[in-house]
């Protein structure tokens, strides 16, 4: 296997191109390291994203947006104040993810292209409407997050494109997102079922925009708007929540596996999404709920 280092995007483009469909890109490697370690197949060019500066940075845009480069690790990503206070959804998911040692590497790109259907950071990235930056030898192109996986470990990737960055959008006033995932153990475990939700209100507590996406529940990552309608123009009181959770666990196409049965899993994904929806407002404002 070759592996290279390239410092620039245009040099990460020229390699993949010269693979032939037959190169990788590596960021992390959390994920990719632990498949060859078990027998998977090694692709004939590893490129590492970590030396390329656009892929390594956080940046608050002019309009108050954030950028993050596919290749940060989770660590950084916890530490960024701005990020943190802005998105406490978003960085809350990726903060769960392995140990110490993990969030040194582990990235919101890796995360997103190895297509889990549990991979935390994904449903928080969805529900914040959070775009990427595509980049191949045909061009760029930016996509929602919410359409990059298409089944699972398949993404709409080309053999030689690769994410450069991620796209957060300002925040208006009086908003809040959250993540909760439910795991077997305290830690270092995939989700049995992962909720995200992301509100906006009014002066008054009033739902005025909302997103809710699931994970571990479908084969791909899941927004479900029908839950999200249920809020609109609402303040968030018991009957609210109550038919909230009931559209969410309807909302749900799990499977049976060890982690958990499909009754469970949709009874999970209900509980949790009450309380991220609950949690984000607070974050938005709403003291007193
Ligand atoms: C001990 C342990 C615990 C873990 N716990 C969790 C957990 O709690 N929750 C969870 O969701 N995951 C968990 N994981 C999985 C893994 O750590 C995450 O999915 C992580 O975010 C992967 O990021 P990475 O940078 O290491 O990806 P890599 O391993 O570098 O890459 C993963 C895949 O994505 C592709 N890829 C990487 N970057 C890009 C890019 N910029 N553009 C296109 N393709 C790209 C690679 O080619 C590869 O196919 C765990 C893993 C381990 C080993």
């Amino acid at each position: 296997m070759q592996y290279e280092a390239p410092t620039n995007l245009a040099e990460v483009v020229a390699l993949l191109a010269s693979a032939d469909g037959h190169g990788r890109v590596m960021a992390g490697g959390t994920d990719l390291l632990a498949r060859f370690a078990t027998g998977s197949h090694r692709p004939a060019l590893l490129v590492d994203l970590k030396h390329v500066a656009e892929l390594m940075e956080i940046e608050q845009r002019g309009d108050g947006g954030f950028t993050i480069g596919a290749a940060v690790c989770g660590a950084a990503i916890s530490e960024h104040a701005g990020l943190c206070s802005a998105w406490p959804g978003v960085t809350e998911a990726m903060d769960l993810i392995g140990s110490v040692q993990i969030q040194g590497r582990a990235s919101l790109g890796g995360n997103l292209c190895n297509a889990s259907p549990a991979a935390d950071s994904v449903p928080a990235l969805i529900a914040a409407g959070a775009t990427c930056r595509i980049l191949g030898s045909q061009g760029e192109r930016q996509v929602p997050v919410a359409d990059v996986i298409l089944s699972p470990g398949k993404t709409c990737l080309a053999g030689d494109e690769f994410v450069v960055s991620f796209y957060l959008p300002p925040r208006a006033p009086n908003s809040g997102d959250a993540y909760l995932r439910l795991i077997p153990r305290s830690e270092m475990d995939i989700a049995v079922a992962g909720a995200a939700v992301n509100l906006t209100l009014d002066d008054t507590g009033v739902v005025i925009a909302a997103a809710i996406a699931l994970g571990a529940v479908s084969p791909v990552p899941l927004l479900v708007p029908r839950a999200a309608e249920v809020m609109l123009g609402c303040r968030l009181d018991e009957e609210v929540m109550r038919r909230f959770r009931s559209v969410v666990s309807a909302s749900c196409r799990p499977i049976n596996d060890k982690r958990g049965t499909i009754d469970y899993r949709n009874h999970v994904a209900g509980v949790l999404a009450v309380r991220a929806a609950l949690i984000a407002a607070r974050r938005a404002g709403q003291e007193d709920i």
